[in-house]
């Protein structure tokens, strides 16, 4: 049987979902956090069907005391905390412990491995198999996405060592925007820094954005191509992004995912002056002050009480920070969401996915109450459900609004099917 894993490797981290490809159907899914500590915790949750397709019979696993079953005896999670030195143990260790639950019988099922890679510069306009160009280029972008494209290269060389005849798969935050028309790219800033330095718009999410614009049209029941459709990705990061001609057109991040909107700590747009007098005044450090824009900012500095969107609903009423927050929050997206239709010169669907996309009835509707001019409306009953695909507009509503589980393992996974 032809497995699929999708990877999304962090600097002490790994989450990883494993699929039945292409019924796309997950078997497990997991994450080993604080690699390179004494007290790494791997989890891996599967469901009860997942299991013997390894011809392992349950009661082999009975006794496992890091096994919990849920209640209705379909779903398992094994936890365990040990040592693991390196991204390298770590999958070995998961590996194998796949191979123990019964979800593999032996490594070689897993016939392709497809690996989130945050920074994939103006290089990769779609997903790409790995070859050792490749690797050597997202080595390169490192400069673009220093946290995170130096551990995307530890994964993608520690699965090519464990399980080297499966297809390897890179698939980019960024190739998603490689679409964007230069107006929308490039700074008004002397144009010899975008030659020079690749100083420009990268855009990132593009992954979850793709997804979820895709499965939009199929709702929708035309081709993407057809729709114009803007995507609002709102988790602890968030971003917008127009979608025209089944291609992305612009978004609301950056050169890094800094700006745009506000989001659960970082600031979104700001004036870059303001961040040097504020600097001279306080007395920071360019990293310090890097610090409080990406770690402090956003709900959390505005709000000064949390950067969780459902401690601020909860005092909406009574707190003004957290009516601030919240009220800036939307206004940023409503503002870029105005924008987009401008840009595109309308608008068929708008798209909510993420954490707060996904499942704050409230948020939805105040950006919606502040689109009502465009056409966009929500039926009351259907805004309040949640975790699943749905249409929320109004009957009479001109512009679709839609809610969409975002599923980056699944575009992964569907991406490494073309490489096969
Ligand atoms: P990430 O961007 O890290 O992937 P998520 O997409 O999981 O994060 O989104 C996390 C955010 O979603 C948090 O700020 C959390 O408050 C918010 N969230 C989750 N559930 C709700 C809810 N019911 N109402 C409001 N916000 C929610």
């Amino acid at each position: 049987m032809a497995k699929t894993m999708a990877v999304n490797a962090g600097s002490s981290s790994l989450k990883f979902q494993l699929l039945e490809m292409p019924a796309e159907q997950v078997l497990a899914q997991g994450l080993i956090e604080r690699i390179g500590m004494d007290d790494a915790i791997v989890t891996i949750k599967y469901d009860a069907k997942a299991m013997n397709q390894g011809g392992r019979l349950d009661d082999q696993l009975v006794d496992d005391s890091n096994i919990t079953i849920s209640k209705d005896g379909q779903t398992r999670k094994y936890e365990t905390v040990l040592p693991i030195k390196d991204h390298q143990q770590a999958i070995n260790f998961m590996l194998q412990k796949l191979t123990d639950l019964g979800i593999i019988v032996d490594f070689n099922e897993i016939t392709g491995v497809g690996h989130r890679v945050v920074a994939g510069g103006e290089w990769f306009n779609h997903s790409v198999k790995v070859t050792k160009a490749v690797l050597e280029k997202i080595d390169r972008l490192a400069d673009y996405a220093p946290l995170h494209n130096p551990a995307n290269a530890m994964g993608i060389r520690a699965f090519q060592k464990l399980l080297p005849d499966a297809v390897s798969v890179a698939v980019f935050d960024t190739s998603f925007y490689q679409t964007m028309p230069e107006e929308n790219y490039l700074y008004a800033i002397p144009y010899q820094y975008y030659t020079r330095y690749g100083a420009r718009k990268y855009g990132a999410h593009g992954t979850s954005h793709r997804y979820v614009a895709n499965r939009a049209a199929d709702m929708l029941r035309q081709p993407l191509k057809d729709l114009k459709v803007i995507t609002m990705h709102l988790g602890a990061g968030d971003s917008i992004t127009a979608v025209k001609d089944g291609k992305a057109l612009d978004t609301s991040m950056g050169f890094t995912p800094l700006v745009g909107v506000a989001m659960a700590t970082r600031s979104g747009d700001v004036d870059t002056s303001l961040i040097y007098y504020i600097q001279e005044r306080e007395g920071l450090t360019n990293d310090q002050m890097l610090n409080i824009l990406n770690k402090k900012s956003g709900l959390l500095g505005l709000s000064t009480i949390s950067s969780d969107m459902r401690d601020l609903l909860a005092v909406y009423d009574t707190n003004d920070h957290a009516r601030l927050a919240i009220k800036v929050f939307v206004n940023r997206i409503v503002k870029y969401v105005g924008q987009y239709i401008a840009e595109m010169g309308g608008v068929d669907a708008l798209v909510f996915t993420a954490g707060i996309g996904e499942n704050s009835a409230p948020i939805r509707q105040m950006i919606a109450d502040k689109l009502a001019y465009f056409g966009v409306a929500l039926d009351e009953a259907a805004n309040q459900k949640r975790g699943e695909e749905i249409d929320i507009s109004a009957k009479d509503a001109r512009v679709k609004t839609l809610v969409i589980p975002t599923n980056e393992e699944l575009m992964i996974a569907r991406d490494v099917e073309l490489f096969k």
